[in-house]
């Protein structure tokens, strides 16, 4: 069996440790279709968060508690950083993680792609499922708001902070999430370069070759959005062979962590189960979805056209993970 997985950072990496789980179980070959709207340059660096918290979490080298960066972490660099002024100072960047952008940053100048960086970064990290960026080209999710333009970052690269006539500009989704929390008025999101951005190599022909496709448990606006954004990618999902089965981020009205309230607020969808699993639509439909997995606190929740079940969906280790996975499977 192939099972495909559509996946942003931390929810969608403890989600995969199920899959893989389970994979294990009935020798089953998994492919992770990973969102890179959320890769930035930092000092240089070329920082892919939701890549390197699959990479560190299935790799055994992610730190549980904070959920992203690796455990056992060290603040050197940060605090040297700081010590000089440079900025931006507001994202956390650990020493450990830094090895990574290094060698990532040092492939992708000599002009690998980001699909065989990762491929490289996987032969350290082993994470037992194939990792594939949606993209090799360059798709930043960017947060269009209002306010607080004195703070705007000139050092952060596109987040060029000049408002137009409105009082709206352009900010790096990072600086939407990690510096502001959400919390400034917040417009809408763009995909910037997704027109032209194609499926990394492997993403296409691995969506072909599915028994299933899932799509984790992630922010569905900043996470799998951005995903989908790349033209063809949804295409090759909605209209492949493989059926689609969707996981909730949201139980019983609240992300379970995370702001993708703040997220679907932006986007008049209501934070619950049938607001997600609407805004991906039935595939019968010209949406995404065959099937729908919410939590027992959401039964009862319907999707015009697609099949709905529920399941216990907290991950709280591997087994109840895997479990999770074996329910979405159940629903095909
Ligand atoms: P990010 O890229 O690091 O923000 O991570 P993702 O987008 O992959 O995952 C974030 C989403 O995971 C949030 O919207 C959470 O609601 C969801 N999430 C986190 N833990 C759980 C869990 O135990 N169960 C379920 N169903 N969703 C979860
Ligand atoms: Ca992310």
């Amino acid at each position: 069996m192939r099972i495909v997985v559509l996946t942003g950072g931390i929810g969608g990496a403890r989600f995969l440790l199920g899959v893989r789980a389970y994979a294990r179980q009935v020798g089953a070959e998994v492919t992770a279709v990973v969102n890179v709207g959320d890769d930035l340059l930092l000092h240089g660096l070329k920082v892919c968060p939701d890549l390197d918290s699959v990479l560190y979490t299935l790799g055994g080298g992610a730190d549980r508690e904070r959920g992203w960066g690796r455990a056992g972490e060290t603040w050197t660099i940060k605090t040297e950083l700081a010590a000089y002024g440079a900025e931006p100072s507001w994202f956390g960047l650990g020493d450990k993680d830094v090895a990574t952008h290094l060698v990532r940053t040092t492939m992708l100048n000599a002009g690998y792609p980001l699909s065989q960086v990762t491929e490289a970064l996987a032969t350290r990290w082993q994470p037992g499922v194939r990792l594939l960026p949606a993209t090799d080209d360059r798709l930043e999710t960017h947060v269009i708001v209002s306010g607080r333009s004195e703070l705007a970052s000139p050092a952060l690269a596109n987040s060029a902070g000049t408002a137009d006539e409105q009082g709206r500009r352009a900010v790096h989704f990072q600086e939407w999430w990690v510096r502001y929390r959400a919390d400034v008025p917040t417009h809408r999101f763009v995909f910037v370069g997704a027109e032209t951005a194609k499926p990394a190599p492997g993403v296409v022909e691995a969506l072909a070759a599915a028994d299933v496709v899932l799509i984790a448990p992630s922010n569905p606006v900043v996470s799998i959005a951005p995903v989908l954004a790349v033209p063809g990618l949804r295409e090759a999902v909605a209209g492949g062979p493989a059926p689609v089965v969707g996981v909730s981020p949201v139980i019983g009205g609240a992300p379970v962590r995370g702001m993708a309230d703040r997220c679907l607020a932006v986007l008049g969808v209501e934070c619950s189960a049938a607001g997600v699993g609407g805004l991906y639509g039935a595939r019968s439909d010209g949406g995404l979805l065959d099937g729908w997995l919410v939590a027992p606190e959401d039964e009862g929740t319907a999707v015009p056209g697609v099949t709905v079940r529920s399941a216990p969906l907290r991950m709280t280790d591997e087994p109840a993970t895997a479990a999770m996975v074996r329910a979405a499977l159940e629903l095909m």
